[in-house]
């Protein structure tokens, strides 16, 4: 049996970040992922400039190099209602195969140990965890997405429908123009939403999205849908079609619970208005990484469930409690048009949107000042 001061499961952007920080904390730590890497993560490949903030303070500082910035963002209201602004500086669509790749690089280079192996089973027995009778460690940090074993290992099922979004992707030829993220939603199945990423190399990432309400989406719906929303694409040249679950933050586990912590989308972190989960995979496991570092040393693991639920809440709270209220009253279309007219009328209101759906951004009552007075 390997043994270790830290295990992650799981080498997605919350796992990368989980095992550098912990690393960089001190501990040895191993990377555990059913693939190798380079591989393909289906998403929308939308990162927001802060992603690259959190990975700066973690010695990252070249993650989004060969990838130029997106300048605008053109958004259509579930009423049709359009605004188009500059980004901030920044944003980028940096494929999964490449970005989780640069990512775990940087985790291998710092010294973190990378196996591929599938985790089947996580037991806590005494002051160690204990992987598939292969792996031991103080800590264990589930990263390991939306179908996580290491949360099923805590007692917890996956999110309920209202609390589950299902998106599918695929890579189109790039429509002609000028560069610009295109999200157009959609009158009755809102909150859903459409989309097309310009990566910057003739391609662009496209996809729709819908929050699931209990019944089944198949693959010719979610496409179909994607034709009507964004006719332009073309969709016949596309490939790498693939769907995945999005579990909504407004629906969260607790962070952790003996020695086993969780982050990314296994707690549950995406954004309920955007489906945007990078930006909370590294921010929350950058703070498990150290957690799971700081409590190896000060306590041989056993307070790191205390001490990330204080870091996360720190961090992570006030935003948090913003979007679940943001959420309940965003699903009212009326008020989605609102925002939208006012993001046109006002560019401050444009960033706090943002803010609020790519980062840790709060609703702050000058903008909600000036949504209610587009109502
Ligand atoms: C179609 C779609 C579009 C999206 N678009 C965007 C977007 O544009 N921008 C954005 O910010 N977010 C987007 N998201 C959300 C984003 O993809 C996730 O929030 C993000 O990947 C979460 O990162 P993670 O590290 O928590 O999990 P993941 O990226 O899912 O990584 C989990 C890792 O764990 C591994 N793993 C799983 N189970 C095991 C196991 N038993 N043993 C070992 N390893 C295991 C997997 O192989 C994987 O590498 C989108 C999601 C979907 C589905």
């Amino acid at each position: 049996m390997e043994s270790f001061d830290v295990a992650v499961v799981g080498a997605g952007p919350a796992g990368s970040t989980a095992a550098l920080a912990a690393r960089r904390g001190g501990a040895d730590v191993v990377l555990l992922d059913r693939s190798d890497f380079p591989r393909d993560k289906p998403c929308g490949d939308g990162l927001a400039p802060e992603v690259f903030d959190v990975l700066a303070a973690l010695g990252v500082g070249d993650a989004a190099a060969g990838y130029p910035a997106v300048p605008t963002l053109r958004l259509v209201s579930p009423g049709g209602e359009v605004v188009a602004r500059a980004l901030h500086a920044g944003t980028r669509t940096i494929p999964r195969q490449v970005f989780d790749h640069r990512l775990v690089a940087a985790a291998v280079d710092a010294g973190v140990r990378f196996r591929r192996h599938r985790v089947r089973s996580v037991e806590q027995l005494g002051d160690r965890v204990v992987i598939d009778g292969t792996f031991t460690a103080r800590v264990v940090v589930g990263a390991d997405g939306a179908g996580s074993v290491v949360r099923q290992a805590l007692g917890h099922p996956g999110n309920p429908p209202g609390h589950v979004a299902l998106a599918i992707r695929g890579y189109a030829p790039a429509p002609a123009g000028p560069p610009e993220q295109r999200i157009v939603t959609i009158p009755g199945r809102w909150p859903a939403y459409a989309w097309s990423f310009p990566i910057g190399d003739g391609r662009a990432n496209v996809g729709y999205g819908e929050l699931l309400r209990g019944e089944a989406l198949t693959r010719g719906y979610l496409l179909a849908q994607l034709g009507a929303l964004l006719p332009d694409l073309e969709l016949d040249a596309a490939t790498d079609w693939r769907g995945h679950h999005l579990p909504l933050s407004t629906r969260r586990p607790a962070p952790g619970r003996g020695r086993l912590v969780l982050a990314g989308d296994a707690l549950s972190l995406i954004n309920p208005f955007t489906g945007e989960g990078i930006y909370y995979a590294v921010v929350s496991g950058t703070l498990a990484g150290a957690a799971a570092a700081g409590a190896v040393s000060a306590t041989g693991g056993a307070d790191v469930a205390d001490r990330y639920r204080r870091a996360l809440t720190r961090r992570l709270g006030g935003h948090l409690r913003h979007t679940a209220v943001a959420a309940r009253l965003g699903r009212w279309p009326r008020l989605a048009d609102a925002a939208v007219r006012a993001a046109r009328d006002d560019q401050r209101v444009f960033d706090t949107l943002l803010a609020v759906g790519l980062a840790d951004g709060r609703l702050t009552p000058a903008a909600l000042w000036r949504i209610a007075r587009r109502l």
